[in-house]
């Protein structure tokens, strides 16, 4: 499937759309997401276009998940975290709703269940 500029995540790489920036270096953007299924709840997304799992550069995935992994270290101490979760959806069968590569990072406590 093609990439499409369009999309939300796109514009708010561009600055057209707003988001709460968390992390930025020159090849990935962490920021929170507008519906948190728990708090602290990031999205670390690739500056470069891609669709998703299976499309991205194979360098552009190895820098969105180092940054993943040092924004998980930091929900561990800012939201005393018991635990964190990964997910990230590919194409509409496997949930994706904005067409951008993202990985969620969530924060996790012990008996708390994530909102819908
Ligand atoms: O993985 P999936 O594509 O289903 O998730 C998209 C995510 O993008 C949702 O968690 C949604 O809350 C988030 N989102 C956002 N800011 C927007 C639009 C969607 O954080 N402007």
């Amino acid at each position: 499937m093609a990439y499409d500029p369009g999309n939300i995540f796109a514009k708010i790489l561009r600055s057209e759309l707003p988001a709460y920036k968390v992390y930025e270096d020159d090849r990935v953007l962490a920021f929170l997401d507008i519906m948190p299924r728990a708090a602290g709840h990031v999205l670390v997304i690739p500056k470069a276009p891609a669709r998703n799992l299976l499309d991205v550069a194979a360098g552009d995935l190895a820098a969105v998940m180092a940054v993943a992994q040092h924004i998980a270290q930091a929900q561990m101490q800012v939201f005393e975290a018991e635990g964190i979760t990964l997910t990230q959806h590919n194409e509409k069968a496997g949930g994706q709703e904005v067409f951008h590569l993202h990985v969620h990072v969530i924060p996790r406590h012990a008996g708390v269940e994530l909102r819908p």
